[in-house]
């Protein structure tokens, strides 16, 4: 890749699929002026990670359960020039592809399955992962990627995502989306519960092994908090500072 320090980089054991996570980068496709900017810069970076520019995906990921693409895993496809896919997840059957999305604090995961050769590669922020009647993108993943319920063969790499402690949950919608966390997966998935601030590596675990799936087959890389990382850009901090965001940190699965 470009040589960068900052780029923190997991593979899948078997060199199938990889996930970059690139911190602090421009908006690249989230505002129509950018557009132009998105598509050179993802052509080159398919380029030097050896991809087709003309198999890569621009995702948007949704903000919060009332944005277009909320929770939404759809089937992978190339993007034209100024184009991307408003969605929270892509599902991956076809080799030499490249996917990327922005994110500042929500965690990305990847999903492959090493009987298939498919991923599944999504975005998971505290309104996707949120239970509703004990389904969230978390199972939604699972269930799509493994529909017989084998969840042997998977393996999960996480990355990007802001800690337990610097994520409470006071009042607010924040509160409400935070008390069904409490009410499906207990007081355990919080660093503190008075709180509600919730430790989405800990719901991530929770999650899949609840499912059956060994804490083994979790991989969590990157930084451990985007809150703290000086490198990294957090919503979280933007917001607690009211000063405005106009970066992310980008996150690139290629499934080769
Ligand atoms: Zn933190």
């Amino acid at each position: 890749m470009s040589g960068d320090k900052s780029i923190y980089t997991q593979d899948t054991s078997n060199n199938a699929a990889t996930m970059f996570f690139i911190p602090n980068t421009n908006q690249l496709w989230s505002q129509d002026v950018f557009k132009p900017t998105a598509y050179f810069e993802a052509t080159k970076l398919a380029s030097e990670a050896g991809i087709q520019p003309t198999r890569m995906c621009l995702l948007q990921a949704a903000s919060n359960v009332d944005s277009t693409g909320h929770r939404v895993i759809t089937p992978w496809r190339a993007t034209e020039s100024s184009e991307w896919i408003q969605a929270d997840g892509v599902h991956i059957t076809e080799v030499g592809a490249m996917t990327m999305f922005q994110t500042a604090d929500c965690a990305a995961v990847g999903v492959y399955d090493k009987r298939t050769k498919t991923s599944l590669f999504y975005h998971c922020g505290r309104p996707a992962g949120m239970p509703i009647d004990g389904r969230s993108i978390m199972t939604d993943a699972l269930d799509r990627m493994a529909p017989d319920g084998d969840f042997d063969q998977l393996e999960i790499v996480v990355c990007g995502m802001i800690c337990g402690a610097h994520f409470p949950h006071e009042s607010g919608l924040g509160r409400i989306q935070a008390d069904a966390y409490l009410n499906e997966y207990g007081p355990d998935v919080f660093s503190d519960v008075q709180t509600r601030s919730l430790d989405m590596k800990k719901v991530l675990i929770k999650v899949h092994t609840k499912r059956g799936l060994s804490p083994n087959q979790i991989t969590f890389f990157g930084p451990t908090c985007t809150y703290d990382d000086p490198d990294s850009i957090s919503h979280r901090q933007s917001l607690v500072a009211n000063t405005p965001r106009d970066r992310a940190n980008s996150v690139v699965w290629i499934h080769r």
